[in-house]
């Protein structure tokens, strides 16, 4: 095992403590041989003198009697290098790195097919929840058409606080520090990267096409204001950071960013740092996988799964196996991405204008000069003494292309006072 942290620590645990129905699944016992660490002397607090212990990470990749390099140090370098050292070595590899197979997972698999070496994954996408298994093997049958997941729970966190309390962003965000939900550098969790990691993954898998995070348009959570948050409420809606990727006839979407999802979708209820996965297959419909997003043991559970499946699955042949990336690798087809301008999804908007008359007209006009056609609108009257008031908008489905074009007229207008804030809406129907 490389790195003893958060799920390091957490798979040595549930391996130790479950080891009896683990050997009773697996078929044999699975045993950490080494651990690769920066700190030797917290790790053998941690682990005791039994196991092996070492700074040297290339020695437990290369090293003979090791069958399986589980990977947890994180990161793209060295864990990339480390795990190209593992698979030439001849070792199966099991990791939670999203950030690694996101921008490595092509030469990582293409290095492991060549090896004839297995590189699982689970614990990489949301969690505990056994969603690259359900996508690779359970919906096998499916066309995947689309999938929409909350797939950060730092981020959820955020949003459930900033809307249960009213605070801001900034104030939402110190509270998930201080209770351990985020990290003391969270920016790949507010700023969206970390999603677009995941999403990025799910894309390849149903789809059957080579990861390419570059396609991925993201947004994150930290421009969102509270009183967004509050309007989407009063609309029958719910504010989540969502990573969606969607097959159309022209090419792929890849997208993160904050979302409104109706109240009444089970999407809209998953609260705090849990995660839930949305999944549309043509033969099975609408499926959601939900759970533990993170979390030692959440993750633990994942990351001793894909053991279990390679411990298993080591002798047999490699044609035999489920493809990492659910499509045998001659047949992943290079799809065209669709960019954000491509992309076609219903819209909020909060326009801060002059309290003064013909200005919802202008607006009106505008929009219906580029085939955007509204769906509701209201407006929060000027407090006393203001001159100002709110206009909240929910448009139908329009092309992005459009919608930059009319919001960069109605903003030239001397009646709108500030950028107009944007936040697209999916029905997940
Ligand atoms: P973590 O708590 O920061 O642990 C990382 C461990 O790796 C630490 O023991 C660290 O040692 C060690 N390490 C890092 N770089 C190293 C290097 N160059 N050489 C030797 N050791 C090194 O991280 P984590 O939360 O367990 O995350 C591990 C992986 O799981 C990441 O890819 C993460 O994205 C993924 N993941 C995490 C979660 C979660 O809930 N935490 C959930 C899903 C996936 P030091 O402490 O000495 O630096």
């Amino acid at each position: 095992m490389l790195g003893l942290g958060t799920v390091g620590r957490g798979t040595f645990d549930v391996l130790r403590r479950n080891q009896d129905v683990i050997r009773r699944r697996a078929g044999r016992g699975i045993e950490i041989a080494m651990i690769g660490v920066r700190d030797l002397a917290r790790a053998r607090a941690q682990v005791g003198n039994a196991i092996h212990v070492t700074d040297r990470l290339e020695e437990v990749v290369r090293h003979p009697d090791i069958d399986i390099v589980v990977e947890l140090i994180g990161g793209t370098e060295p864990a990339r290098e480390l795990v190209l050292e593992a698979i030439a070595h001849d070792k199966h590899v099991v990791t939670a790195n999203k950030a690694l197979l996101a921008l490595h997972g092509n030469e990582i698999f293409d290095a492991a097919r060549r090896m004839g070496v297995m590189v699982a994954f689970e614990a990489a996408v949301g969690g505990g929840i056994p969603i690259i298994k359900a996508l690779r093997e359970g919906l096998t049958a499916n066309r995947i058409e689309w999938i929409a997941g909350i797939i950060n729970g730092t981020s959820n966190f955020i949003l459930s606080r900033m809307r249960d309390t009213g605070a801001g962003f900034g104030a939402a965000l110190a509270q998930a520090q201080a209770l351990g939900y985020a990290e003391a550098d969270p920016r790949f969790d507010i700023n969206g990267t970390d999603a677009a990691h995941k999403i990025t993954i799910l894309a390849a898998i149903a789809f059957g096409v080579p990861i390419r995070f570059e396609a991925a348009h993201i947004e994150g959570i930290d421009q969102l204001a509270a009183e967004d948050i509050g309007y989407a409420e009063q609309l029958g809606y719910r504010i989540k950071l969502l990573g969606i990727t969607r097959r159309t006839a022209s090419g792929v979407e890849l997208r993160v960013h904050p979302t409104l999802v109706p109240t009444q979708r089970l999407l809209a209820n998953v609260e705090g740092a849990m995660n839930a996965v949305l999944v549309k297959g043509d033969a099975v419909g609408t499926t959601l996988y939900y759970g533990p997003g993170a979390g030692a043991e959440p993750t633990a559970s994942a990351v001793v799964a894909d053991l279990v499946d390679v411990t298993r699955m080591h002798t047999a042949d490699p044609e035999d196996r489920v493809p990492h990336l659910a499509f045998q690798a001659d047949s992943l087809e290079p799809l065209p991405w669709l960019g954000i301008e491509d992309t076609q999804t219903s819209y909020y908007f909060r326009m801060r204008v002059a309290d003064q008359p013909g200005v919802l007209a202008d607006i009106a006009r505008i929009l219906a000069d580029f085939r955007i056609s509204i769906d509701a609108l209201f407006q929060r009257a000027p407090a006393e003494g203001e001159h100002q008031a709110d206009v909240i908008l929910l448009t139908h489905k329009a092309l992005e292309r459009d919608v930059n074009a009319a919001l960069g007229r109605i903003e030239a207008l001397h009646s709108v006072l500030a950028p107009v804030i944007r936040i697209r809406q999916e029905a997940l129907a």
